[in-house]
Formats: C-alpha cells, sequence, structure tokens
C-alpha cells in the first residue's frame, strides 16, 4: 500500500470532518483496512468503518484501537473517543471511494478495466498470466469487483507496475457511475451480457448500458459483435464518445478483428489476420465461453504486449479457475498436491499451475510424481515430449515417473528425474526422508493407487482419525444464510463438541465467519471456549446452579427455563454487583423438555425480570419438536403460533428490542418465513440436510489397515465366533472399535467400509479396539486407507444402518479420536 498521505490530507481528499489530537495530524498513513480480521498490527494504518447489511465496521473499533489502529473514518458519531484520530463522513464507503479515485490519478500508466456479465474474472486472470512475461502488472485480487473490493484494488497501484487489470461488477443501475472515476480505464474489455444480476434491471439493453458507462473516458474498447444487441450498442457507444471500437467475432465480417477457429479433441485452435499479419495460438478448451474469454485476451494483448507474438505460447497453458484438489501437509515440511483421480493433459497443467502457486508460499522445490498417462491418443513419444515441455514452462525442479510406457520415455525428460516400473517400486526404494521442504504434486491414473505415495508422504498423526474439512464448513455456512435475510442473527450450537468435530477450531472458524452468537450445553464448554480466547456472545442450554459463578466470571449468557433458575441466576447477579445481564428464556411450545409453558408462568417472569435492573431479556426462543418431519407440519404450525402468542407477552412488556428464534436446521430449510430475529443452526452446518440441501460432508472417519490375513472355510472370526467363513478369504484388521465411537450394531455384515475405492462388510463382531474387514480379492494390504464414514460413505447411510441418528454418529466418535482438521 502506498497512501502515504498524512490523516489531515486524507480528511480534505475525502472532504470528512477530522476529530485529533493535535500531533495526529502529520500521521502518515501506509495501509488501509475494511475487515477487523486482516488487521495483524502494525502502525500508520487507517480503518474504514463500513457499514453493509450483515456487518457494522463502527463495532469493531474498540478491538482495534486496543490492537494499535490509531486512525477512523466513520460515519456515526458516537464511536469517536479520545484514543485516536477519526474523521466524520456522511458515508464511509463513498470515502473510501473518494480516496481510491484521488489516488487512481497519481498514475500515468495505462489500466484496463474489465465489465460484462460472465468471464471478468477469468479474463483478468488470463490477461495477466499472458502478459506478466512483458509488463508489471497490478490486478485486482480475487473477483475484487464491487463497490469496495474496486476501490481496495485501485488503492494497491503504486510506481512498480507499468500496467494495472481491474473488474467491475454493478447490480444495480447507477452503480457504474461510481466505479468509472475510480478505474478510468483507458483500454476497456466487455465482455458479454447474460443474465446474471438482471432483477434490478429492465431490460438487458438497459443493464449493457449501465455497463457501459465504465468506458465513458477510454480510448480503446474491446468487444464481440456476435451478439447483436451488445453489437449495435457498444458500437454506438464508442462513436458517441469518441472510443477506438476493437470489435471482434468468430462469425462476422463487419468485425475489426475476425478468428478462425478450428476444434481439435478437447482444443480450439484460433487464427487472425491483424494489420496484414497472421497470428495462430491454440487454447486448451473447446467450450463456447473459453473461447470467448481467449480471444478477448488476444484482442487486448495486440493493444497491451510490447511483442504480442511472443505471448502466443501462453495460451495453451491457460486454466479454468475454480478446480478441486486435495492440500494436505506432508512429511519433513512438505507440501502435497493429491490428484490422483485422473491423468489427461489438462488436468496435468491445471495441477502444475496449483503446484506453482503453492511453491510461492515458501516451499522452495518443486517436485512432480507422474503416472504413466493413458487414453490421450496422442504418440507416447509426442505425449511425453508435451509434458516435459510443460514441466520447464513451469520450471519443476524434479519429475518422479511410475509406470511402464513412462519409464520407457525417459530420455525425453530434461530436468533431474528417477524412473519406477509401479507403485510398488517407488515405495521400496525411496524413502519419506528423501523428500523435504519441497512442493509435491501426486498426479496419476486411478490404477497406479498413489494414495499409498500419498498416505506415505503424509504427515502421520495417528492411525485413526476424524478428518475435518473446514472449507466445507464454511461452504455449508453460507448455503443457509443464503436461505436467510441478510439481517437474520445466526446462533450456531457447538454443544457436545460441536457435534463431534471439535471445539476451539470449530467456534474460532465461526467467530472468523461472524456469526452472532454460540451456544453449548454446559458452562464447562462456554469456559473452554472463552480460555481459548473466543469473544462470540456465548450462550448456555443448561445452566446448572453450581455453574453460576462461572457463567458470571466468563461472561456466558443463561437459557432460564424456570422460576427457579430465574430466582436464582438474579441472585448471583445481584451478589456480583451487577446489572442488566443478558439472559435468554426458553418457551416450551410442545417439545414438553424445558421452557416456560403457561400464560402464567410468563406473567410471573416478566415481573420477577421487571421488578430489578440485574437482567436484561437478549432473547427468547423455543424449540421444534419436528420441523423435519412433513407429517407433523400441522403441529408444527401450532408451535409457531403458540410462540407468536407468548413471546408477544413477553417483547411487549419491554421497552428494549428482544430478539425471538424458533428455527433449528431443518427449520431453517421448511420453514424460512419463521426466521425472526434469529435462528439456531446445528447439523445442517456439519452437513446433514432435511431437504436435500447442497450440503458438503465435513467429517471423515478415517483409520488404515493393520494386517491382512488369509483365512479358510470352516474358521470363524472374532469374539463368539459369529463370523462364519465359508470360502477362502482375506481379511483386513483395522484399529477401530466401539471404544472409538463405531456403533456396534454395525457387526457382522450389517456396516461397511471402503477400502482402496471399494466397499466392504465389516465381519464378525465389532471388538473395543479393533475390528475385521472382509476384503477378499480386493487386492488390499497393509497400511490401505479406510474410510467407515464421509464423502463416499454418507453419516446417513450410517446412522441408518445402525438404527440410529447422524446426531448419534457424529457425537458418539469417541474424544480419543485425534480430530484433524483440512483448510486451504
Ligand atoms: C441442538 C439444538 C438446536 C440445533 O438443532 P439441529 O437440528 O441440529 O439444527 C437448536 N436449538 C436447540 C435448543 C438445540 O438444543
Amino acid at each position: 500500500m502506498t497512501i502515504t498521505n498524512s490523516i489531515l490530507e486524507i480528511s480534505q481528499i475525502i472532504e470528512g470532518k477530522l476529530f485529533a489530537p493535535p500531533d495526529f495530524s502529520d500521521w502518515r498513513i501506509e495501509k488501509i483496512v475494511t475487515d477487523s480480521r486482516t488487521y495483524f498490527g502494525g502502525k500508520n494504518a487507517l480503518f474504514f468503518a463500513l457499514v453493509g447489511p450483515r456487518n457494522n465496521g463502527h463495532h469493531f473499533i474498540p478491538e482495534l484501537i486496543k490492537k494499535g489502529v490509531t486512525a477512523f473514518i466513520v460515519s456515526e458519531k458516537k464511536f469517536i473517543t479520545g484514543d485516536a484520530a477519526f474523521i466524520l463522513v456522511k458515508n464511509t464507503t463513498s470515502a473510501l471511494q473518494k480516496l481510491a479515485a484521488f489516488h487512481r490519478a497519481r498514475f500515468q500508466y495505462p489500466v484496463v478495466g474489465i465489465t460484462g456479465s460472465n468471464g471478468k474474472t477469468i479474463v483478468k486472470e488470463w490477461l495477466h498470466e499472458i502478459l506478466s512475461g512483458q509488463l508489471k502488472i497490478i490486478r485486482s485480487p480475487k473477483s475484487y469487483n464491487s463497490q469496495t473490493g474496486v476501490p481496495l484494488s485501485v488503492l494497491l497501484m503504486d510506481n512498480n507496475y507499468n500496467l494495472a487489470i481491474f473488474e467491475a461488477g454493478i447490480s444495480q443501475p447507477g452503480e457504474m457511475a461510481k466505479l468509472q472515476p475510480i478505474i478510468k480505464p483507458e483500454v476497456g474489455i466487455l465482455t458479454n451480457i447474460g443474465d446474471a444480476h438482471q432483477e434490478n434491471f429492465k431490460s438487458k439493453k438497459q443493464k449493457l448500458l449501465e455497463k457501459l458507462q465504465l468506458f465513458k473516458s477510454a480510448k480503446q474498447l474491446v468487444f464481440n459483435i456476435d451478439n447483436e444487441l451488445v453489437g449495435k450498442e457498444a458500437q454506438h457507444f464508442c462513436s458517441e464518445n469518441s472510443i477506438k471500437p476493437v470489435s471482434w467475432s468468430l462469425k462476422n465480417n463487419n468485425a475489426l478483428l475476425k478468428f478462425k477457429h478450428q476444434a481439435v479433441g478437447g482444443k480450439s485452435n484460433l487464427s487472425v489476420v491483424y494489420n496484414d499479419e497472421k497470428f495462430e495460438f491454440t487454447v486448451p478448451f473447446a467450450d463456447e465461453s473459453s473461447i470467448e474469454n481467449a480471444c478477448h485476451c488476444f484482442v487486448a494483448t495486440l493493444l497491451l504486449a510490447k511483442n504480442a507474438r511472443e505471448t502466443l505460447n501462453v495460451y495453451t497453458r491457460l486454466a479454468p479457475l475454480a478446480m478441486r484438489l486435495e492440500i494436505k501437509k506432508g512429511v519433513n515440511n512438505c507440501l502435497l498436491i493429491n490428484d490422483y483421480y485422473n491423468s489427461d493433459l489438462t488436468s496435468f497443467s491445471i495441477a502444475l499451475s496449483v503446484l506453482h502457486q503453492q511453491s510461492k508460499k515458501g516451499h522452495l522445490n518443486k517436485l512432480v510424481i507422474l503416472s504413466d498417462i493413458q487414453q490421450t491418443g496422442i504418440p507416447p513419444k509426442k505425449l511425453y515430449r508435451q509434458i516435459n515441455q510443460l514441466l520447464a514452462q513451469w520450471q519443476i525442479n524434479e519429475i518422479v515417473g511410475i509406470g511402464p510406457e513412462i519409464t520407457a520415455h525417459s530420455n525425453e525428460f530434461t530436468l533431474p528425474k528417477s524412473f519406477y516400473p509401479a507403485t510398488e517400486n517407488f515405495i521400496k526404494h525411496r524413502y519419506k526422508n528423501q523428500f523435504s521442504n519441497a512442493v509435491i504434486l501426486i498426479k496419476g491414473a486411478r490404477s497406479f493407487t498413489f494414495e499409498k505415495i500419498a498416505a506415505l508422504l503424509q504427515q502421520k498423526a495417528h492411525q485413526t482419525v476424524l478428518e475435518i474439512d473446514l472449507n466445507a464448513l464454511v461452504n455449508n455456512l453460507n448455503v443457509f444464510r443464503s436461505l436467510l435475510r441478510p439481517e437474520t442473527k445466526i446462533m450456531v450450537m457447538v454443544k457436545a463438541f460441536s457435534y463431534g468435530t471439535g471445539d476451539v477450531e470449530i467456534a474460532q472458524l465461526l467467530q472468523y465467519q461472524n456469526v452472532d452468537s454460540l451456544a453449548v450445553a454446559v458452562a464447562d464448554e462456554g469456559v473452554e471456549l472463552r480460555n481459548a480466547g473466543i469473544q462470540t456472545p456465548i450462550i448456555v442450554m443448561n445452566p446448572e446452579q453450581h455453574s453460576f459463578q462461572n457463567i458470571i466470571d466468563y461472561r456466558l449468557e443463561p437459557n432460564i427455563y424456570g422460576e427457579e433458575v430465574l430466582l436464582n441466576f438474579k441472585k448471583a447477579v445481584s451478589e456480583n454487583a451487577l446489572n442488566n445481564y443478558p439472559v435468554h428464556l426458553k418457551i416450551d411450545t410442545g417439545m414438553n423438555r424445558l421452557g416456560f409453558k403457561t400464560r402464567q408462568e410468563i406473567k410471573t417472569i416478566v415481573s420477577e425480570i421487571s421488578s430489578g435492573s440485574q437482567l436484561r431479556i437478549k432473547s427468547v426462543f423455543s424449540h421444534l419438536a419436528a420441523s423435519d418431519n412433513p407429517d407433523f407440519d400441522t403441529f408444527t404450525q401450532e408451535q409457531f403460533n403458540c410462540f407468536d402468542i407468548l413471546s408477544e407477552k413477553i417483547t411487549r412488556a419491554f421497552p428494549y428490542k428482544i430478539d425471538r428464534h424458533i428455527l433449528n436446521s431443518a427449520g431453517i430449510e421448511r420453514f424460512p418465513e419463521k426466521q425472526y430475529e434469529m435462528v439456531r443452526l446445528g447439523i445442517g452446518l456439519y452437513g446433514i440436510s432435511a431437504t436435500g440441501l447442497p450440503l458438503q460432508n465435513i467429517s471423515t472417519f478415517k483409520s488404515s489397515v493393520s494386517q491382512v490375513k488369509k483365512v479358510s472355510p470352516g474358521e470363524t472370526i472374532g469374539y463368539g465366533r459369529k463370523g462364519k467363513i465359508d470360502r477362502e478369504s482375506e481379511i483386513a484388521i483395522v484399529p477401530v472399535g466401539y471404544a472409538d465411537g463405531l456403533d456396534r450394531k454395525l457387526s457382522n455384515g450389517t456396516g461397511q467400509a471402503r477400502v482402496n475405492g471399494q466397499r466392504v462388510p465389516i465381519t464378525g463382531t465389532i471388538c473395543m479396539d479393533m475390528l475385521m474387514l472382509d476384503v477378499t480379492g480386493k487386492n488390499v494390504s497393509a497400511g490401505d486407507e479406510v474410510e467407515f464414514f464421509g464423502p463416499h460413505l454418507s453419516v446417513s447411510e450410517v446412522a441408518e444402518k445402525a438404527g440410529t441418528i447422524p446426531y448419534e454418529i457424529l457425537t458418539g466418535i469417541s474424544q480419543r479420536v485425534k480430530r484433524v482438521y483440512l483448510f486451504e
């Protein structure tokens, strides 16, 4: 960041009112912060308290002052204190935009602006890749294209660069007029106009005209005229604003550039003549939008590159943005990128780009372990020569080839190399200590069972683990958020060790994701979270009398479910000489568990709380008994009605706002209209949906085979001789038993596990610490990974077989099973 203005200057630039002790006005700002989570200390930072539908940045000011931030842009006067410099403005987002526009004006090098319905980010990323050999480029991080993303991107400009590429996205009229002066592009790219974000526009044409506003003062505009509306309006816009139209087409001879296109296998050869010069290049895609994006990039390159011809070889290695690879910690400070489900050229080059990115994180060497590449239709000699070129392009340090074919063509490789005819030979001859400080791409066809290599190089925790995918957890949170109004608060149930997934790790992630509160079953769970630094409000569902002092000392909030708890807790608060202590009232609307049920009880409660200032009701709630079951929807509606009536008696009796909530996960899915001010998310976050939402599996319970043995007909397996053998069999012994939480009802063929990509039955009776699998004919050996539930064997399926519910399976995994967390 290169903002080196003083606070005083900044207050003038953004036309705000400065409130600061005198010595603050010379304070020079070098860093802009808008997300308190990304501030990790350091001086000379300026925090913009942005106000959005979900978050109000002002609330983070006290915390940031403690962390050392000394300058703030605010729109709410009441947050101004004597502890730091404050600039008061009407709207903090507009202030950020003004500052960015001022910053933009300092630079003379060309800026490219990209907008359109689809493809903005990919065109930006590709253009960056194509031009980065010739120019020093600053570009929008990720998809920063919004009203705040654009100014934050532009504020990254400095004199180290000689080209900037920014994308701009809008969702309603009037927004582009604000982004235009911030980006002020010299070269524009209009990707296309589709149906995205149509809801706020009268017509596609209106949306197109709005987007074109970005290019108002551009010199040149790149667009594709194959869409008639775009062709006509963009042409018209260019002539009205004296912009040079740089039109292109795959069909139409009226365009300035007419591409010829030929599909070959999964690739496309493109050629075009420009200024009497012919250019040819190949992209590794055959779909229409990739071709469109590549043409946009090529045309822009003609306008921007020092030498466009020299960039042509980059097109062959362009990669789609989104793809899923497994990234794991390896032994000796290695990082493993596991991709052993296919092996074609395209996925190989994508994996190489990921390898390249990961290597920038401080891992020096780049190593590739690659199997024979099968079924490409390319003659092997040519294929491995191409592979070698790719390895050179991505500056790979070493290749390990595994398989007869790649070994036979080892001469085609020109980097440090070693070859093995089969996976087993590699495992025998290379020891894991020979690998250190490297990013290792493990990429092979399925038949090569490279997961064995991954298992060898992976950092071993315990053999038996519960692996928690935190990315999946965030995905699931967002799926539920998308069902809710932006202002609805979310309480996440982290009781029972977050449904078995972990306590502190999960709470930390949820705090980072700004959930509004966390709920635990008993006070001790809350104390644990506070000790780990969790600041989010924590509700204790079952506050026991003996824990009241802990509840108060650790700022936990009790669920008040009966008169006795109320009186006793009120007394405890009095004894601590506190006031307005936040509590939550539970109403029983039909579950017949904890809670107030009658009007009389509620009357008593209301008068008891009103009669002193010790307690303040933060929320009133109830719990549904059968929200997942349509058979009981009439009953559920009665619960809602009862809640409306009883909760109103409470909310009406107090002058302040009291949140209401009744929905659990299935309730959110099936009755989102009853979200009131808050919802309570539980099992859904952990991957189980009542209605088939696109949730991701988050926990995988797995272990590995200790031993495989042959057993003959007539013999039996395990305790009680329950597993009868009637053919020559292979039995795998796995160190997982009912003491680890695997339900004993899954014994004797009822339950299954997955080994080497295949399902096998549990045979014999599950022991305390071990069980046996029938792996006859499955080619299983000691060390092979075994999944008991996870992505290939759902928790719901296991629950059904064990005759229980997913809740019990998840929470039943014993604490002795180590939890391992994955997060990219
Ligand atoms: C556990 C619990 C929830 C969450 O229920 P899910 O079905 O897991 O979403 C919500 N509210 C209360 C009171 C709970 O005890």
